[in-house]
């Protein structure tokens, strides 16, 4: 893994339940290694194919409420009936590395992201439209149909909330998504406030 000597990106994304997150974070992932995934710890169970340590941390409700209580968790939140979070400490020991974090978490716990650590990037990824999305969720064929009526319905809200993200990034088509992420990422690396130790050593630099 590429190592920084400055503390890492601490980026998240959001979107609503079915918009391609993860298909969108594989591209990304495939392209920039670098970046670590960090592995959400849940109360919901497993779909098939999900696996423990890799998609989430799966937990009981019992372990997940001792981790908030003991102060572990970054940020949590529950979500149609089942908690997510992410561990303060496992990401911070990257960040001090200098690597990026990537968080997969909805509205509620980037709110809290951003309140604790101002300086991530937020970024929201919307599909074309409601219509794909029901498509999308139905074909997923992982949820009742009564859970796909609560996130399509939850779907609508969390897009409201779209407003608070510093970028927004349309899932058309999973590869162009994950090309605008890039690009977004990349205009970060290149702010002036990252880069103004460049500046200074040519601002201070004898003739
Ligand atoms: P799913 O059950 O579809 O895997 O995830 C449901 C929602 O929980 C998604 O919007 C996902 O981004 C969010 N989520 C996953 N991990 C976390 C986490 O650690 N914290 C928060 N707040 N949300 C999470």
């Amino acid at each position: 893994m590429m190592r920084k000597k400055t503390r890492g990106e601490l980026i998240v994304l959001s979107g609503p339940s079915g918009v391609g997150k993860s298909t969108v974070i594989s591209e990304l992932l495939s392209s920039r290694r670098d970046i670590h995934f960090s592995v959400s710890f849940t109360t919901r169970e497993p779909r098939v194919g999900e696996e423990n340590g890799v998609n989430y941390n799966f937990v009981s409700r019992e372990e997940f409420e001792r981790m908030i209580r003991d102060g572990e968790l970054l940020e949590y939140a529950e979500y149609v009936g089942n908690y997510y979070g992410t561990s303060l400490k496992i990401i911070e020991d990257y960040l001090q590395q200098g690597i990026d974090v990537l968080l997969d978490i909805e509205v509620q716990g980037a709110a809290k992201v951003r309140e604790k650590c101002p300086e991530a990037v937020l970024i929201f990824i919307i599909p074309p439209s409601l219509e794909e999305l029901s498509r999308r969720l139905r074909n997923r064929n992982t949820d009742s149909i009564d859970v796909i009526a609560q996130r399509l319905e939850k779907s609508r809200a969390e897009c409201r909330e779209s407003v608070k993200y510093d970028y927004l990034v349309v899932n058309d088509n999973v590869v162009s998504a994950a090309q605008e992420i890039l690009a977004i990422l990349e205009a970060e690396r290149c702010r002036v406030k990252k880069r103004i130790h460049l500046a200074d050593s040519i601002i201070g630099a004898q003739e």
